[in-house]
């Protein structure tokens, strides 16, 4: 088996973001098909508050860097 690293090649990564409400962290799924610049809202798994997500591919780490807001 070989490790895919690259986000062309996987649909999903997982990533984490700290919630903007509660400071919880929380996972998520990132469809890296949908690309490297990416916005979104989901609710957080702790408090239910929706966190604006502003998804960053990174090429250094090659990971997906999520910033969280409230809407
Ligand atoms: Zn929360």
């Amino acid at each position: 088996m070989q490790a895919v690293s690259s986000p062309a090649k996987q649909t999903k990564m997982e990533a984490g973001f700290q919630c903007a409400g509660c400071g919880e962290w929380n996972m998520t799924s990132v469809d890296a098909s949908a690309g490297g610049h990416q916005r979104y809202v989901e609710d957080c798994q702790v408090c239910c508050k929706p966190n604006v997500l502003r998804v960053e591919y990174d090429q250094a780490s090659g990971e997906f860097v999520i910033a969280a807001e409230l809407e």
